[in-house]
C-alpha cells in the first residue's frame, strides 16, 4: 500500500511545474505482469521538451553561483526523501517495471546513493596550481558546470539509471532534463516530485515524458543551450546519437550495450560460482547490461557447474513483483521475450541441449522460464548479442589463453567476471580481460564509489565515483602575468 498516493504522478515536470501536454495526448503506462494500464502520463511535444532545456538555461545561473555546501545540503535533503519514501517509490517502480519488490527496495537505495555520494563530492570539485613557465605568470585550472545537461534512460533501472546522472550534474552546478523510457515514466516523476520537496529550484531539473524519442534526442543535441548529453540505452542507439552530437561537439557520456563473459576456471569455488552466476544472470530477470551473457566453464567443473547451476535456478520462482517469495518477475515487453526465444531456437538449431526452462511459464504473458543451455560454441547469436533475458549458455573451454580470446572476441567491454583461486591466474586474467568492469569472485558489481563503465563500443565516461563528476565539468585554465 502506498503511503503517499501523490507519488504517482501523471503530469510532466517542465521547468518546475507539473503540466499536461498542449496536445492532450498521453502515453499509457502498463504494468508488465499483469497487462493493465496503471497510470497516463503526458505525451509532450519537441516544442514542450525545448521548454524544459529553456528553462534549466535559465535556473541553472543562480544554482552555480551557490556554494558547493548549499548545493550539497540540497542535494542530501533529496536523499533523505527518497530514502525516507523507499517503499513507496519500490512498489511506483514494481509495479511499472515488473522486478520483485525485494530488488525494487534495494534499486531506490542503490539510485539514492548515488545523489548522497555526489551531495558530498560537490565539495571536492577542486583545481589546481602549476607553477608558472614565466617568472612573471601564475597559472590557476579550476573547473566549472558544464552548463545543461539532457540525459535519456531505459526501463530496466527506471531509478538508478536516472539518479546517476542527475546527481553529478546538480552537483557540479548544472541543469538536468531527464526523458524517462516511455516504458517506466512514473518513477523519474516520483524523484522529480521528491526533489521539489527537497528545495530543487524550479526549473533546474525536468523530467520530459514523451513518446517521441528521435525527436528528443535530436532536440538535445540540436538545441544550443544543452551542453552534455548522457545516454544509457543500446549501443545502436548511442551511435545515433553520437553522430547527432556532433554537429554541436557536444560532450556526451554513454553506457551501451554488453555481452559480459563469466568464467569459471577449474580451481574456482563452484558454489559460490553458482551464487554469482545467479545474481549476475537473472538478476532483474536478464535485463541488465551487466548480466553475465556467456558462460565459459572449463572443461573438468564444467558437467559438476552445469548441475549445481541447475538445481539453483529450479528454486528460482517466477511470479508478479509483488508476490510473496518471486525471484524473478515478468519480462518487460513481448520484443524482450522474443530476443530470448530466437536466441535460444538459434543455439539450439547449432547444437545445444537444453538442461532446464526453454519455453514459456505456465502463466503466459511476458513471463519465461528461466533456461541454461550445454553445449554453446561461439557461432551462435548468443556469442555475439546480448539476449537481455533469462537465458544461460554454458561453453566449454580447456585453455586459459583460448577463454580470454574468446571472452574478448566482441565489440562490447563493459563488465566481465571470473572465479579462480590462483593467484597469478586472478591477476593475469583480470588484466587481460578488455573490459571497464571486472568482478572476481563475485557477481556483483555495482556500487556509486566505483566507476561504472565501458570500453570499446560500450560507451565513454563513466558514472559514480568521484570521477563520475568530472563529465559534468568543464576544466579552465586561468594565466595570470602579475
Ligand atoms: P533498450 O533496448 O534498453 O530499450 P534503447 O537504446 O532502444 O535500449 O533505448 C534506450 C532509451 O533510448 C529509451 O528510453 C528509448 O526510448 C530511447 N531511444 C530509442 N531510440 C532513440 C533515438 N533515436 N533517439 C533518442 N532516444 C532514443
Amino acid at each position: 500500500m502506498l503511503t503517499r498516493a501523490d507519488l504517482v504522478c501523471e503530469d510532466a515536470f517542465v521547468g518546475g511545474k507539473w503540466v499536461q501536454a498542449r496536445s492532450g495526448d498521453t502515453i499509457d503506462v502498463i504494468n508488465p505482469a499483469r497487462g493493465d494500464v496503471i497510470a497516463r502520463v503526458p505525451d509532450l511535444s519537441r516544442a514542450e521538451v525545448a521548454e524544459a532545456i529553456a528553462s534549466g538555461e535559465t535556473a541553472r545561473h543562480d544554482w552555480a553561483k551557490r556554494t558547493a555546501k548549499d548545493r550539497a545540503g540540497v542535494l542530501r535533503k533529496w536523499f533523505n526523501l527518497m530514502m525516507d519514501h523507499q517503499e513507496d517509490l519500490a512498489i511506483i517502480l514494481t509495479a511499472e517495471q515488473g522486478k520483485p519488490i525485494a530488488e525494487a527496495r534495494g534499486e531506490i537505495g542503490y539510485g539514492a546513493s548515488f545523489i548522497e555520494w555526489f551531495a558530498e563530492e560537490a565539495k571536492r570539485i577542486y583545481g589546481e596550481t602549476i607553477p608558472g613557465h614565466q617568472p612573471n605568470l601564475r597559472i590557476n585550472v579550476i573547473k566549472q558546470p558544464i552548463g545543461v545537461a539532457a540525459g535519456i534512460t531505459p526501463w530496466n533501472f527506471p531509478n538508478a539509471m536516472i539518479a546517476r546522472k542527475v546527481a553529478p550534474a546538480l552537483a557540479a552546478g548544472c541543469a538536468f532534463i531527464i526523458r524517462p523510457s516511455e516504458l517506466t515514466p512514473l518513477s523519474a516523476l516520483a524523484m522529480g516530485k521528491l526533489a521539489q520537496e527537497a528545495g530543487v529550484p524550479d526549473g533546474l531539473f525536468s523530467v520530459v515524458t514523451t513518446s517521441d524519442a528521435s525527436g528528443t534526442g535530436k532536440e538535445f543535441c540540436e538545441n544550443e543551450a544543452v551542453r552534455k548529453l548522457t545516454f544509457t540505452g543500446s549501443t545502436q542507439v548511442g551511435r545515433i546519437l553520437l553522430k547527432q552530437a556532433a554537429d554541436q561537439v557536444m560532450k556526451c557520456s554513454m553506457e551501451l550495450g554488453g555481452n559480459a563473459p563469466f568464467i569459471v576456471f577449474d580451481d574456482a569455488d563452484l558454489d559460490e560460482a553458482v551464487t554469482g552466476a545467479i545474481a549476475c544472470k537473472f538478476r532483474n530477470n536478464g535485463q541488465t547490461c551487466v548480466c553475465a551473457n556467456r558462460i565459459y566453464v572449463q572443461s573438468g567443473v564444467y558437467d559438476a557447474f552445469a548441475e549445481k547451476l541447475k538445481i539453483a535456478v529450479e528454486k528460482l520462482q517466477i511470479g508478479d513483483g509483488f508476490a510473496d517469495g518471486t525471484t524473478l518477475g515478468p519480462m518487460i515487453e513481448a520484443k524482450a521475450v522474443k530476443k530470448v526465444e530466437n536466441h535460444l531456437a538459434d543455439a539450439l538449431s547449432k547444437g545445444a541441449t537444453v538442461i532446464t526452462g526453454g519455453k514459456p511459464h505456465k502463466d503466459g504473458g511476458m513471463f519465461y522460464e528461466p533456461t541454461i543451455v550445454t553445449g554453446a560454441t561461439q557461432d551462435m547469436a548468443v556469442a555475439t548479442e546480448e539476449t537481455f533475458g533469462p537465458f544461460a549458455p554454458l561453453f566449454k573451454f580447456d585453455d586459459v589463453d583460448d577463454v580470454i580470446a574468446q571472452a574478448n572476441d566482441t565489440i562490447f567491454g563493459l563488465a566481465a567476471y571470473f572465479y579462480a583461486k590462483d593467484l597469478s591466474r586472478v591477476t593475469k586474467v583480470a588484466e587481460a580481460l578488455e573490459y571497464g568492469i571486472v568482478g572476481v569472485n563475485t557477481g556483483i558489481i555495482s556500487t556509486e564509489v566505483a566507476p561504472f563503465g565501458g570500453v570499446k563500443q560500450s560507451g565513454l565516461g563513466r558514472e559514480g565515483s568521484r570521477h563520475g563528476i568530472e563529465d559534468y565539468l568543464e576544466m579552465k585554465y586561468i594565466c595570470m602575468s602579475v
